[in-house]
């Protein structure tokens, strides 16, 4: 197999060597044959071989094991070690282009980072995990994948019993702010220079040549969680944990946890049972990021120049350019959502529009769909949507000149919009009900065929029109779970 396990050739230091814990009974449930393509992953044949590779029973050929050590703040509050506690990475995958694949099993069982925790993950968990990074995948978002999914045979004790799960997940590395932080935090800057230096290897390389490539380097992260903050915006999805440890260096979207889709548009939509005072709710993803970006820079300052003052004026300039890097992104995601190029009337016409929809509290994933038709006067769909239709009325007549006034013809518009604006998002009550068939009736079928409509986010796909439904009041989510 090929495998070139980089990370595990850095000192013990960045790492426990650990197996997973093997499971009872494990079975497969989902493997990603897809992205095992895409990767040239030799799948086994079997049902059985598949659970005993993806439920860590069974290591690859060529795996070295290791659960990776980071520290992280969390809402805002430090914690010198985190780590993986519930994961291993087996290995670093490579294809035959030579794209490096990190493998990490999630649920595998405990390692020294674990604290009191059993290094388990029910089920629940697992479910959300493969089917809204897979999801955000078809979105066009940056995140981490879905290899596989197993369940374990076990019970995993919470506030009540659930099944076992184990998580496959690819992603472009693990490395996370929270990474830098532990070792930074330690004054063990070798360590961090070690790690800078290992992180421009794997996905900078260009910077190696430049005059200060740990300034450059903070640079590419800033504007990596820029276009990645803006592209959530536009989708409206909500992360829920924006804890340094949970924001990765590559710019992939990582740690699917509490996270969920925005119904309502209402800039203060907060999920996440355990986050209380709004920290994390949807419209302050930018300056968390950024926030979170400062603690990453402030890692850095030995590395990016050695007077102390000026490593700091240089890391302050380059934080407080993600502001205008991330409007940059957040208009042109967002103006695309109306058929315009970003001009100043456009954003206007944006900011507007949102107004609009934050006044109705209208669905912001199906409002932005049926604009798409309402560029050629169908917009009786649209109007239903709303309780003050006259706004709605001035508005669109505003926005049709403006379409014209920037040349751009009706079939282009709907055209673009229905790329930039999903019929389909993994909307949370559907996400629940999958959650809830396969505990409690072991019936994996919604799970399956949620994950096959959000394949074609951006389609049409009238015999599943009802998944396109933003929930009736009954079937609504207020809150969702870490679970973990
Ligand atoms: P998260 O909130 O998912 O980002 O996880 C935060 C930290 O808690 C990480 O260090 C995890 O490895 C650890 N953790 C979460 N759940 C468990 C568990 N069941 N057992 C051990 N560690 C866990
Ligand atoms: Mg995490």
């Amino acid at each position: 197999m090929p495998f070139d396990n980089s990370y595990a050739r850095l000192d013990e230091k960045f790492y426990q060597r650990i197996k997973p814990t093997p499971v009872k009974n494990p079975r497969i449930i989902l493997v990603n044959r897809e992205l095992a393509e895409e990767m040239d992953f030799p799948l086994p044949e079997t049902d059985s071989e598949l659970a005993e590779l993806f439920s860590g029973n069974k290591l690859p050929l060529g795996a070295e094991p290791l659960a990776l050590v980071y520290a992280g703040h969390q809402f805002g509050n430090f914690v010198p070690r985190l780590g993986d506690g519930r994961a291993v990475l087996l290995g670093e995958f490579l294809n035959t282009a030579g794209k490096r694949y990190d493998i990490q099993l999630k649920g595998s069982g405990q390692t020294m980072f674990s604290r009191n925790g059993d290094g388990r993950s029910p089920i629940g968990p697992v479910i959300r995990e493969y089917i809204v990074s897979e999801a955000m995948f078809r979105l066009g978002i940056p995140t981490t994948r879905a290899l596989a999914m197993t369940s374990t045979g076990e019970k995993v004790y919470r506030e009540q019993e659930f099944p076992g799960g184990i998580f496959t997940r690819v992603a472009a590395s693990h490395i996370r702010i929270g990474s830098f932080e532990y070792f930074a935090s330690r004054n063990d800057f070798d360590a961090v220079r070690t790690l800078a230096d290992y992180t421009i290897n794997r996905h900078y390389p260009a910077l190696k040549d430049s005059d200060n490539p740990y300034a450059a380097l903070l640079e590419k992260v800033c504007s990596a969680q820029a276009r990645l903050v803006a592209k959530w915006m536009r989708i409206g999805f909500i992360h829920g944990v924006m804890n340094t440890d949970n924001t990765t260096v590559s710019g992939e979207t990582i740690d699917y946890g509490p996270c969920a889709f925005m119904d309502g548009y209402d800039p203060a939509t907060v999920f996440s049972s355990i986050d209380h005072y709004g920290r994390y709710a949807y419209a302050r993803q930018p300056s968390i990021a950024q926030w979170n970006l400062a603690a990453f820079a402030g890692c850095l300052l030995t590395l990016i120049h050695e007077d102390t003052e000026l490593a700091k004026s240089r890391a302050e300039e380059i934080v407080e350019g993600f502001g205008a890097e991330f409007r940059k992104h957040y208009f042109s995601e967002m103006c695309a959502k109306i058929g315009l190029v970003p001009t100043s009337p456009a954003k206007d016409l944006l900011n507007e529009f949102l107004e609009i929809l934050q006044k109705s509290k209208v669905d912001f994933t199906n409002s932005f769909r049926e604009l798409g038709k309402a560029v050629r006067h169908e917009h009786s769909a649209l109007l239903e949507l709303f309780a003050d239709r006259e706004l709605l009325q001035n508005w669109l007549e505003k926005w049709r000149g403006e379409l014209k006034k920037q040349g751009i013809a009706p079939e282009t518009a709907t055209k673009a919009m229905n790329s930039n604006n999903p019929a389909f998002i993994p909307r949370n009550h559907r996400v629940e009900e999958a959650i809830n068939a396969a505990i409690e009736h072991n019936d994996f079928e919604p799970c399956k065929k949620l994950i096959t409509i959000l394949l074609l986010p951006y389609e049409e796909q009238p015999e599943y029109a009802e998944y396109m439904n933003f929930p009736e009041p009954n079937e609504r989510v207020y809150q969702t779970f870490c679970g973990t």
